[in-house]
C-alpha cells in the first residue's frame, strides 16, 4: 500500500521497529522482500517467537551486522501515518510511558494480522431449537442481546460461555444462522446533505462558527457551553456534517457506554447510517473492521469511548468529547492519559477542530476559554419551552428526622406533591449499595476488605459484601469477625438500595425504580430500564451518579438531593469542581419538557460557598471565584503536579523506596518543583499492595515531565515494586 511522500526503504535496508515487547528500543532488522515504507506494520522474529511492530523509521545500526534478521512480512494493513507516529511519541513524553505501551494502545485490535478472506458469520435465526438447554438459551441471549452485530464461532461461544459445539447444534436447527462474509466490510455512507432539525437563533450561530472553524482545515477548540437540552448535541452533529462534507473523518467521545445507542440512534436518523462504535462493549471482529477501515478511508465516524483516540484514522478531521468535564476521560489504570487533553494534542498534530461540550465545563476549558486559547460558545437557552429548574436548599439542621432515616418531611412532602400530579421525581445518592459501613454494635469493629484498606459496603440486592476498590465479595456475615459477638452487626449510613427501602415506606402506591451501575449485568439491561422510565409509568426513580449523565426522562419535574454535603468533604483539589458540576448536572435532569422543574439539596451546610454558589446558579461567578482560589494556591490549572504512586506486597520495602527516592529530588528540584511525602495513599492497601505516594508540585510553564524522567530514572524499582506517574492527577486515592 504505497503512501506517497513517506520514506520506502528497499529489500535489505535497514529498519527500526517499534514492538509492542517491553523493550526500551528500537529493534534493528532487514526490510522485508518488496521492501516496506515508514510505517508499515510488520511482523518480526524476536527470539523463537514472532511478534508484530510497526517499522518506526532507518535503523541505527550499532548492532552485531551479522545477526540481523529480516523482517518476516508486511501486514495487509495501511501503515501507520507520521502523524500518528508523532502522536504517540508526543503522548508518551507527555505521560512518560514507555513506546511500546503506547503502540499496544493503538493496536487494540485482534487479529490484525490475519489475511483478508471469507469468515462465517453467525446470527439470530428464525427457527425454535427443539429442546432448550441451559447453555442453548445462553447463547441466543446473547445474539439477542447484540442484536445488530455479528459473531464468529469462536466469539459467539465465548461471549455465552459454551462450548462451539452448541453453537453448531442451533446452526443444525435454524435457531441460528451461519453464513460467509468478507471480513472487514467497509460501513455504510453517511449523508451530510439529509437535513437536520432547523436550529434556532444561538444554535444556528454556533453551529456556523463551528463550520466555518472545519472549512478552515486547520487546528483550534472551541468549549461549547449550554444547559442540558440547550441543543449542543443538536449543534456539535452540524460540525460533523461539515466535516463529512470536507471528506474527512469525526470522532465523537462519549463518558459512558449506556449513552452510545441513544446518540448513534441519533446520527443513524441525522445522516441515514450508522456510525462505527468503539468502546469495551463490541466484539473483537468489529473491532478489527472498525480498526483496518479507519486506515483505509472505509469508515466516516467513530463513537466511542477514550481509547478511540489510538485509533488509525486516515484523515481525522473532528474530535468531539462530550460532557468534557466527566472524570471518566481520566483513565486511572494502565497509561494514564486524560483524554480530553490527548483530543487536543492529536487534533493539533492533524489539523482537526475539537470540539468541547459541557454544561458545567471543568475549571481547565473554562481557564483556556478565558485565556483565550479555545474558542468559546455558549448556548444559552434551552430548547423549547424548557427551562432551568429552580434550585432551594433544605436546611437539615431544621427538620427532624428519626434515625437511620434520610429523606426529611419537606422533601417528602414535595415528593409526594409530584406523585400526584403524575409526574416524575428523582432522589440522587452518590453511593452504591445499602450501607457503606456495617458496623458491630458490641465491639465497633467496622468490617473491612481483607485486601485493601478499605471498608466492605453491603449490597443487599446481592446478599453480598463488596469492596469497591477490589471487587472482592463476602456473604454478610451474622457474627462479627473481631469479638464474636452474634447478630449485632448493624448498615451505617445510607445507600440507594437503602433509600430505595425508605422511599418504599414512605411512598408505598408509587411506582418506584433504582438505578446503580451494579444492578444491570450489561449496558443493554441498563438501557432497557432507562428507556422503560423515559416512557413508562415509574413514579420516583433513586439513583447514583449514573443518572447524572445525559439521560433524557421528559416527565421528570423534581430532583431531589439526598446528600449535598457529601462531595465537600476531602482534601481533593477538586471537591469544589466537582459538587458543583454534579449537582448542576443533576439539577440538570429536571424539567426538560414544559413542566417548570425543581431542585432541592439536603445541605447541613447552606452558607458553603459552594452549596450557595449552586443555588444561586449564577456560574460564571463560581468559576471565577474558584479559578482565582487555585492561582492563588499555584495548583492545577495554574500550576503543574504530578503524582508517583509505589505499590508492593511488602510495607517496608515500598517506605523505604519511596524515602530514598525523596532523597534524591535534586533533579526536580532544579526546575524550581516540589516534591511532598512519602506518605501513605489515602487508600494505603489495594489488593494486598501498599501503596505510597510521592506529590510534586512546579510551577506552570517548566518542563515537569523531563525532570520526573530524569529523577525517577536514578532508582531501578526492585522486582515487587511497581512504580507509575501520573501527570496532572485527577483523583488522589
Ligand atoms: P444537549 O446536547 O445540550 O443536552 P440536545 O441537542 O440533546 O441538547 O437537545 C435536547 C433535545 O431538544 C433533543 O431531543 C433535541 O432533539 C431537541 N432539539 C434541540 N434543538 C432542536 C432544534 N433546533 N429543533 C428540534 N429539536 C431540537
Ligand atoms: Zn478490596
Amino acid at each position: 500500500m504505497p503512501s506517497s511522500g513517506q520514506d520506502f526503504f528497499v529489500e535489505g535496508d535497514l529498519v527500526g521497529v517499534l514492538t509492542t515487547q517491553p523493550l526500551d528500543r528500537l529493534l534493528d532488522y532487514r526490510a522485508p522482500e518488496g521492501g516496506c515504507h515508514v510505517g508499515a506494520f510488520v511482523e518480526v522474529p524476536l527470539g523463537p517467537r514472532k511478534v508484530p511492530g510497526v517499522v518506526w523509521g532507518a535503523g541505527r545500526g550499532d548492532f552485531d551486522i551479522s545477526k540481523i534478521r529480516q523482517v518476516i512480512r508486511v501486514l495487509d494493513v495501511a501503515p501507520m501515518r507520521a502523524e500518528m507516529q508523532e502522536f504517540l511519541r508526543r503522548a508518551a513524553d507527555y505521560t512518560l510511558t514507555p513506546m511500546p505501551a503506547m503502540l499496544r494502545l493503538a493496536t487494540r485490535a485482534p487479529g490484525l494480522s490475519n489475511p483478508p478472506s471469507m469468515q462465517k458469520i453467525y446470527r439470530m435465526g428464525h427457527a425454535a431449537p427443539d429442546r432448550m438447554t441451559d447453555a442453548r438459551r445462553r447463547v441466543l441471549a446473547v445474539l439477542e442481546e447484540f442484536g445488530g452485530l455479528s459473531f464468529t464461532l469462536g466469539e459467539l461461544a465465548e461471549q455465552a460461555g459454551v462450548t462451539t459445539s452448541v453453537v453448531k447444534g442451533l446452526v443444525k436447527q435454524g435457531a441460528v444462522l451461519e453464513e460467509d462474509c468478507p471480513r472487514d466490510l467497509p460501513f455504510p455512507r453517511l449523508d451530510p446533505e439529509r437535513s437536520g432539525n432547523t436550529l434556532t437563533g444561538d444554535q444556528a450561530q454556533a453551529a456556523e462558527a463551528l463550520r466555518d472553524g472545519i472549512r478552515a482545515g486547520s487546528y483550534g477548540t472551541t468549549l461549547l457551553r449550554g444547559v442540558t437540552g440547550s441543543g449542543k448535541t443538536e449543534v456539535y452533529l452540524e460540525a460533523v456534517a461539515e466535516t463529512l462534507r470536507q471528506g474527512r473523518q469525526a470522532l465523537v467521545l462519549l463518558p459512558e457506554i449506556a449513552l452510545t445507542t441513544e446518540f448513534i440512534a441519533r446520527i443513524e436518523a441525522r445522516f441515514g447510517a450508522r456510525p462505527a462504535e468503539w468502546h469495551s462493549g463490541v466484539t473483537m471482529t468489529e473491532r478489527r473492521r472498525t480498526w483496518k477501515m479507519l486506515g483505509e478511508g472505509g469508515c466516516q465516524v467513530v463513537v466511542g469511548a477514550r481509547s478511540a483516540l489510538f485509533l488509525p484514522f486516515r484523515d481525522l478531521g473532528l474530535v468531539v468529547v462530550d460532557e468534557e468535564h466527566d472524570t471518566s476521560y481520566k483513565q486511572e489504570d494502565g497509561v494514564l492519559y486524560n483524554a480530553r487533553d490527548m483530543a487536543v494534542l492529536r487534533a493539533s498534530i492533524c489539523g482537526a477542530q475539537v470540539v468541547l461540550a459541557s454544561a458545567t465545563p471543568s475549571l481547565e476549558s473554562w481557564v483556556n476559554a478565558e485565556a483565550g486559547k479555545y474558542q468559546r460558545l455558549d448556548l444559552t437557552a434551552r430548547f423549547g419551552a424548557a427551562v432551568m429548574p429552580e434550585m432551594r436548599a433544605i436546611d437539615m439542621r431544621a427538620e427532624t428526622l428519626p434515625a437511620s432515616r434520610w429523606i426529611s418531611p419537606t422533601l417528602k412532602q414535595a415528593v409526594q406533591a409530584r406523585i400526584d400530579r403524575g409526574e416524575q421525581a428523582l432522589l440522587f445518592i452518590n453511593r452504591r449499595g445499602y450501607a457503606p459501613v456495617t458496623l458491630c454494635r458490641a465491639c465497633g469493629h467496622q468490617i473491612g476488605c481483607d485486601h485493601c484498606d478499605a471498608r466492605m459496603v453491603e449490597h443487599r440486592f446481592q446478599r453480598r459484601l463488596v469492596c469497591h476498590q477490589c471487587g472482592e465479595t463476602k456473604p454478610i456475615p451474622t457474627t462479627c469477625p473481631s469479638c464474636e459477638a452474634e447478630d449485632r452487626l448493624a448498615p451505617v449510613g445510607p445507600g440507594v438500595e437503602r433509600l430505595t427501602e425508605e422511599a418504599q415506606a414512605l411512598f408505598p402506591d408509587a411506582t418506584i425504580a433504582t438505578l446503580s451501575s451494579d444492578h444491570f449485568g450489561s449496558a443493554r439491561a441498563l438501557k432497557e430500564q432507562i428507556k422503560q422510565i423515559a416512557e413508562g409509568d415509574t413514579d420516583l426513580v433513586i439513583g447514583t451518579q449514573l443518572v447524572a449523565k445525559g439521560h433524557n426522562f421528559p416527565r421528570l419535574t423534581l430532583v431531589g438531593v439526598i446528600d449535598a454535603d457529601l462531595g465537600l468533604q476531602g482534601s481533593d483539589l477538586r471537591a469544589a469542581e466537582r459538587t458543583f458540576q454534579l449537582m448542576r448536572q443533576v439539577a440538570g435532569r429536571a424539567g426538560r419538557s414544559e413542566a417548570p422543574g425543581m431542585a432541592l439539596l439536603q445541605t447541613f451546610q447552606p452558607e458553603h460557598p459552594v452549596i450557595r454558589a449552586i443555588l444561586s446558579g449564577d456560574e460564571e461567578g463560581f468559576w471565577r471565584a474558584e479559578a482565582e482560589e487555585r492561582r492563588h494556591a499555584g495548583v492545577p490549572p495554574f500550576g503543574r503536579m504530578a503524582g508517583i504512586i509505589l505499590s508492593s506486597p511488602d510495607a517496608a520495602e515500598v517506605f523505604d523506596f519511596a524515602s530514598e527516592l525523596a532523597r534524591r529530588d535534586a533533579p526536580v528540584r532544579a526546575v524550581g518543583a516540589q516534591v511532598f511525602g512519602p506518605a501513605p495513599a489515602p487508600i494505603a492497601r489495594i489488593r494486598g499492595r501498599h501503596r505510597v505516594r510521592l506529590l510534586v508540585k512546579a510551577p506552570k510553564g517548566v518542563a515537569l515531565q523531563g525532570a520526573v524522567a530524569q529523577w525517577i530514572a536514578q532508582l531501578k524499582p526492585p522486582g515487587q515494586l511497581r512504580l507509575a506517574v501520573d501527570i496532572d492527577p485527577q483523583s488522589f486515592f
